[in-house]
C-alpha cells in the first residue's frame, strides 16, 4: 500500500518492519478475544530513535498510535480499533538488557524484553527481579509498567511501580525523555516516572526502564492450606505476617468452584484438599537463612493456625517440583475457567479487612439476583485483590449469558466494591473495556485532573485514544 505516512515510516525503520499485508491477527486481536481491530500498519521499530521517528511521523499525519508489548493485557488496551486508521507500534524488537549495576541493585532493560528474560538476567547475576505473573513468558516489561502489573509477589515487593526507578519515554510529540537514572532519591519536582507507570500507553511510549533488584532468597517454600471460611483465610494471613514477617512473599486464595474447574479440566494436576473445604490458600515463604529454617517457621505458623481453627488441613511442598505444581494449579484457574466457557471477569480490590464481608454480601446478592450463578473467586488475598469472576449457570449458553447479563452483573459487583471502599480495577488496568464504567466509580475531580494531564501531554489525542478515558 502506498500512503505518504507509510512511505515515511518505511524510510525510517525499513520496509520489512512496516507490516500492512497478510495475517495481522496476532497484533489486531486481544488476548481474551474480546475485540478484533484493524490496523493501518503494524510498526516494529528496532531502537528508541526509531520509535521516536515513528511517533513524529504519525503525529505529523494526525495518525493515532496504539503501543503494544506482548499483547497479553486483559482489558482491551493494546489492539487497534476497527477503523483501519490506527497504527500498532510493537516494542518486541526492543529486547536489549542495557546493563546491570550490582552495587546499585538495578538492571536497565528495553521495553520489549519479555518479563521472563528480565527475571533470568537478574538470576544470572545471582539476583532477583521479583515481578511474577502467569503471563511472564510473553508479557513485556514495557507492558508491565504501562499497566502497573501486580501478580503474585506484590505482598512483599510491591507492584511494577514499586520495582521501577527510572524510565526512558518517547513523548506524543516524538521527543525522547531520558529518565533512566536509577536514583533511589530524587525530589526534583513532579514525579513523571510514576505518571507514565500505569498510563496504559495514553501519554507516550516507554522504551526502556531501570528496575530494582533484590538478593535471591536462600530458600523458597510453598504450602497449601484448607481454610473453613474467607474470614479464616484473613486470620491466617494475619498469623502469616506475624510469623514470617518479610519472608511472606505470596498469599493466594481460591474458592472450591475455581479448584473444581482445575480438577475437571486439568485432572493431571491433582489439586489437594479442595473437596473438603470451601477455600484453599497457597502460601509462599522466602527465607534468607536456609530451607530448614524456612520449614521450621512454616511448621510453627501452621501449628498456630490449626490450633486457632483458621486452617483445617495443610501440606507443605517437599521439593521444588511439588511447589511448582501447587503454583501451576493456582495459575491454571483462568485457563480452566476458559475451558468451562466464556465468563465475566472482575479484578477488584478492597481493604483486606473488608474482604470477608465483601465476599459474603456479594455472593448472597448474586445468588439472589441470578439463581444458579457460578462464582470463580480467587486471587491475591495478601493484597486485598480478588478475581471475582462469574460463570453462567450450568446448562445456560455462556455467549447468551454474557450478552444479556454482563452489564447488570458488572453493576452489582462494582456497586458492592464501592460500598466496601474498593477499586474496580486492581491490577489489569482500564483499557477500553472499563473506560466507560470508570466515571461511575472514580471521583469527578480525579477524572478532571486525569483529563487535564492527558490534554497537556497529548493535545491531539493520538496516543492510544479511547483507552482509560472514554
Ligand atoms: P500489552 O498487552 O501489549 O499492553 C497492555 C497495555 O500497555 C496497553 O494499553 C498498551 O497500549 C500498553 N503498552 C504496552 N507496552 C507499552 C509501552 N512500551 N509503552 C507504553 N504503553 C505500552 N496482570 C497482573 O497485573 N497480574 C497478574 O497476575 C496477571 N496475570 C495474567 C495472566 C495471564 C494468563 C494473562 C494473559 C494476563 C495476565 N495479566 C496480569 C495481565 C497483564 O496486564 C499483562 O499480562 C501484562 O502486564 C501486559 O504486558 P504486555 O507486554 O502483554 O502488554
Ligand atoms: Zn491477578
Amino acid at each position: 500500500m502506498s500512503h505518504p505516512l507509510l512511505d515515511t515510516l518505511r524510510a525510517a525503520i525499513g520496509a520489512a518492519h512496516v507490516l500492512t499485508e497478510g495475517d495481522l491477527s496476532a497484533w489486531e486481536q486481544d488476548w481474551r478475544q474480546r475485540q478484533r481491530g484493524r490496523a493501518l500498519a503494524v510498526l516494529r521499530p528496532g531502537s528508541t530513535a526509531e520509535v521516536a521517528a515513528c511517533v513524529r511521523a504519525c503525529a505529523a499525519h494526525g495518525v493515532a498510535v496504539v503501543p503494544q508489548g506482548g499483547n497479553t493485557g486483559l482489558v482491551v488496551g493494546s489492539v487497534p480499533d476497527e477503523s483501519g486508521t490506527q497504527v500498532v507500534l510493537s516494542t518486541t524488537r526492543l529486547t536489549a538488557v542495557r546493563g546491570l549495576d550490582r552495587a546499585n541493585l538495578t538492571l536497565t532493560a528495553e521495553a520489549g524484553c519479555v518479563l521472563q528474560n528480565v527475571q533470568q538476567a537478574a538470576r544470572d547475576a545471582g539476583l532477583l527481579f521479583p515481578l511474577s505473573l502467569a503471563a511472564e513468558g510473553s508479557c513485556t516489561i514495557g507492558g508491565n509498567l504501562a499497566t502497573n502489573a501486580g501478580g503474585t509477589q506484590v505482598l512483599r515487593y510491591g507492584n511494577a511501580r514499586e520495582l521501577c526507578l527510572g524510565l526512558e519515554v518517547v513523548t506524543p510529540q516524538g521527543e525522547v525523555w531520558d529518565g533512566l537514572t536509577g536514583l533511589r532519591k530524587d525530589n526534583t519536582g513532579y514525579d513523571l516516572r510514576n505518571l507514565y507507570i500505569g498510563s496504559e500507553g495514553t501519554l507516550g511510549i516507554i522504551t526502556a526502564a531501570t528496575l530494582k533488584l533484590y538478593p535471591q532468597p536462600a530458600a523458597r517454600l510453598t504450602a497449601w492450606a484448607a481454610v473453613p471460611s474467607m474470614q479464616a483465610a484473613v486470620d491466617l494471613l494475619g498469623l502469616a505476617h506475624q510469623h514470617l514477617s518479610a519472608g511472606l512473599t505470596g498469599f493466594e486464595v481460591m474458592n472450591q468452584f475455581a479448584l473444581s474447574l482445575v480438577d475437571k479440566h486439568h485432572a493431571h494436576l491433582r489439586v489437594p484438599l479442595w473437596r473438603e473445604s470451601p477455600w484453599c490458600v497457597l502460601l509462599e515463604n522466602s527465607d534468607d537463612e536456609s530451607e530448614e529454617h524456612a520449614r521450621a517457621r512454616f511448621e510453627t505458623l501452621l501449628e498456630a493456625a490449626l490450633a486457632q481453627g483458621c486452617v483445617s488441613d495443610a501440606v507443605v511442598a517437599e521439593n521444588l517440583t511439588q511447589a511448582k505444581n501447587l503454583w501451576h494449579i493456582r495459575e491454571s484457574i483462568p485457563l480452566a475457567q476458559a475451558d468451562e466457557g466464556l465468563n465475566i471477569k472482575h479484578d477488584i480490590s478492597v481493604p483486606v479487612s473488608r474482604i470477608p464481608a465483601f465476599v459474603q454480601e456479594t455472593d448472597a446478592l448474586m445468588a439472589r439476583e441470578i439463581p444458579g450463578v457460578r462464582l470463580v473467586d480467587f486471587g491475591h488475598l495478601g493484597d486485598g485483590n480478588l478475581h471475582y469472576n462469574v460463570q453462567a449457570p450450568e446448562g445456560v449458553d455462556p455467549a447468551a449469558f454474557l450478552r444479556t447479563q454482563e452489564e447488570r452483573i458488572n453493576t452489582l459487583v462494582y456497586d458492592s466494591v464501592a460500598r466496601h471502599g474498593g477499586s474496580i480495577s486492581a491490577e489489569h488496568g482500564v483499557g477500553s473495556l472499563k473506560a466507560a464504567t470508570l466515571p461511575h466509580y472514580k471521583p469527578a475531580v480525579a477524572l478532571e485532573l486525569m483529563r487535564a494531564v492527558k490534554t497537556a501531554l497529548d493535545p491531539h489525542n493520538l496516543m492510544n485514544p479511547g483507552r482509560v478515558l472514554a
